[in-house]
């Protein structure tokens, strides 16, 4: 008994002050803590429900209470999992899964809690709160009625039988995409097959082959082959843009846009399913369709909102698209291609005219960006545009990796208003791919006294070899910037309820404004000259390869721009006109949607539904266009900064603070048409979108 009492003070999950302390977390620790706390919330639960105080006191303070230990016990562990994976961790985490889960649904379908919000909301108290508070009861309203809380009897009783079902099929669609992904591989074994391939392809295919062989005695190289392609993507795109045998690129092709649309990894059944069952769901809720329903969590108001915006970035796309595929016909003709172009000559003969455009490779980048002076352009840039200072503060907090580096924010007063993590290199035997930011701690008041946001910063850029420095292609300094970009608004908040701080509760075609704004900065030519400098000449980034880093990013952006409205407008339809029972297939849906938005003419046996997980296993049901919709959003508000001057130092401080009062401030405590609106002044416009993306 006297042990476990220990065991348990000692037990660094079970901390809720200060920072996580990351180097005392073990695996062992996991099941205890978490244990420990569900049992505590369960009986904390019990007791509000039986207890009911319909007030902001009495039950919205008590519910956020709930979740600061969570923010210590659990979140390192899905944390740790990213950035320090193994066995013992992942078991761990996998046992407490299920209950943790559960526990979140438990309280978000917990129908005396419902019905004390509603009072709430009813009650004389409901004028008194601020808008923050309301926007808090009207999210968990919202919320608790999409999961059905309202429903009884039969209607409930179905309801649930089809969210398991969609959970089912989703599961079986993905494993589905998985295994005939699995499934296909081309083997070459000519060498002059390989003729024009970088090396890094060369590299990947035979370790993909002797990977492949799972007997450990082949001995393929990258200089003699063979050579594996699949259809990963890092596989097969470098094989489409450099394969100069045209019929392997079309069995390549063929295989990519026809996966799991035939025998036991067949989706199309599974498609269909998937779209009666949504349908069916969202009449139940009151929807006429799933798009209703999949609006009715985002920042696009309806579907004619959604559809507007298709129709005037395809208006303005359309024909830089159809130019751009005579220039590469072009190309190939005068390369000597005779027949006709088809989709898979699409991506070899624009990687040629890349090439001959833009002769320039991330090689030749990188020594003009190590990730210390990128960090403190960055920071010097937030300086001018946000008046916060970032100051080292290593050694200051404990950290899973001696790789990670912590950073204090401060405002001009001097006081610290947040912090952060920065994990910024690869890491491929323990931490997951990709970049990201976290939420490590949320913004909150705990017994009247204001806590901190602190949030994780994770990338995967290049490590320093050797006595180099990290040397970072442009693209990961992109991306250093994007989760930068939402970091400041996790950090920069001035909300105080955790359930809207920060990128809490942010509609999620919305998520991505602060983000993608940030990555403007990166075509800045200020901003990158200040930060791109040689590592050992110290000479600064030549202007023509600054030109050129600018030019490639309009590279294609019509045909770029069809195929991601072809994806969203398919999604879209397929959602809300698509009579899921009726004559018509998805795919028939699909192939008429293409016919619009490509040039070429369709490839009759696209099956490119069937590996749509974005849809059919994520989370991006009726949901894809908010890619799109980001996108305006982020360029309309970095377009405020040109027409303020990007050159004037004074104007660009004005209204970055101004962009920070607002966007990063407010989070998701108000709905983000009015954030936007009070940043902007008017309405979103697709207009600067589709000037930096050269369509005007
Ligand atoms: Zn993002």
């Amino acid at each position: 008994m006297d042990t476990k009492r220990t065991d348990l003070q000692d037990n660094p999950l079970l901390k809720t002050s200060s920072l996580p302390p990351f180097d005392m977390i073990r695996p062992e620790h996991v099941e205890d803590a978490v244990r420990t706390l569900i049992e505590q919330t369960k009986n904390k639960i019990e007791h509000i429900e039986s207890n009911l105080k319909p007030s902001w006191n009495g039950l919205l303070a008590p519910l956020e209470e709930i979740g600061l230990p969570f923010e210590y016990a659990w979140a390192p562990v899905v944390h740790l999992l990213g950035v320090r994976n193994c066995d013992e961790l992942r078991k761990a985490h996998e046992k407490m899964l299920g209950e943790v889960v559960a526990l979140d649904l438990r309280i978000r379908q917990s129908q005396p809690i419902y019905a004390g919000l509603k009072k709430i909301k009813e009650s004389s108290e409901w004028n008194t709160l601020n808008a923050a508070q309301k926007r808090v009861v009207e999210l968990k309203l919202r919320d608790a009625e999409l999961a059905g809380v309202g429903l009884t009897g039969e209607a409930r009783q179905r309801f649930n039988a089809i969210e398991q079902e969609l959970s089912r099929l989703s599961t079986d669609f993905a494993n589905h995409v998985l295994d005939a992904t699995k499934a296909f591989e081309l083997i070459i074994t000519e060498k002059n097959e390989t003729d024009g391939w970088p090396e890094s392809l060369k590299n990947l295919a035979a370790q993909s082959y002797n990977q492949s062989k799972k007997d450990g005695n082949s001995q393929a190289t990258p200089e003699h082959g063979p050579w594996r392609i699949t259809l990963d993507y890092p596989s097969f795109m470098p094989f489409m843009q450099h394969s100069k045998n045209r019929e392997q690129r079309k069995k390549l092709y063929v295989a990519f846009v026809t996966r799991a649309s035939i025998g036991k990894l067949d989706n199309s059944k599974i498609i269909e399913q998937i779209l009666k069952l949504r349908r069916e769901q969202s009449l139940i809720l009151g929807f006429e369709t799933y798009a209703q329903l999949s609006l009715a969590t985002k920042m696009a108001p309806d579907v004619p909102a959604v559809e507007t915006m298709f129709r005037e970035l395809s208006d303005a796309a359309k024909p830089y698209a159809a130019n751009e595929l005579e220039e590469l016909k072009e190309l190939a003709m005068k390369n000597g291609q005779k027949d006709a172009l088809t989709q898979w000559d699409i991506a070899f003969w624009a990687e040629r005219m890349r090439e001959e455009r833009f002769d320039y490779t991330d090689e030749q980048l990188r020594p003009y960006f190590t990730l210390e002076r990128v960090l403190e352009g960055l920071f010097a840039l937030s300086e001018k545009l946000f008046g916060i200072t970032i100051t080292k503060a290593h050694g200051e907090a404990p950290v899973w990796h001696p790789d990670v580096s912590y950073f204090k924010v401060s405002d001009t007063a001097g006081d610290q208003i947040a912090s952060f993590y920065l994990d910024p290199y690869t890491r491929p035997h323990e931490k997951r791919g990709g970049a990201w930011m976290d939420n490590c701690l949320s913004r909150r008041k705990v017994s009247g006294e204001l806590r901190l946001p602190v949030v994780h910063l994770c990338c995967n850029s290049t490590p320093p070899v050797g006595d180099k420095p990290s040397l970072m292609s442009f693209t990961e300094v992109r991306t250093l910037f994007h989760e930068f970009g939402h970091g400041l608004q996790a950090m920069l908040t001035t909300v105080a309820y955790t359930d809207v701080a920060g990128i809490n509760g942010i509609e999620w075609d919305a998520v991505e404004l602060a983000s993608q704004f940030m990555e403007n900065w990166c075509y800045h030519k200020p901003t990158i000259m200040s930060m791109a400098r040689h590592f050992e000449t110290g000479e600064a980034l030549p202007e023509e390869l600054f030109d050129k880093i600018r030019a490639a990013r309009i590279y294609r952006a019509g045909s770029l721009m069809m195929r991601q409205l072809e994806f969203g407008m398919t999604d879209m339809y397929l959602h809300h006109e698509h009579d899921p029972v009726g004559n018509l297939s998805a795919f028939d849906v699909h192939r008429h949607i293409a016919k619009q938005t490509s040039i070429l003419p369709p490839f009759k046996k696209d099956r490119f539904l069937c590996s749509f997980t974005h849809i059919f296993a994520g989370g991006y049901a009726a949901g894809y266009y908010g890619y799109k919709w980001s996108e305006v959003l982020s360029a309309d508000a970095f377009s405020a900064f040109e027409e303020a001057g990007l050159d004037n130092a004074r104007a660009l401080a004005e209204l970055g603070r101004k962009f920070r009062r607002t966007i990063l401030a407010c989070g998701g405590s108000r709905h983000p048409i009015e954030v936007f609106e009070e940043f902007r002044g008017r309405q979103p416009r697709t207009t600067a979108l589709l000037r930096h993306s050269g369509l005007l």
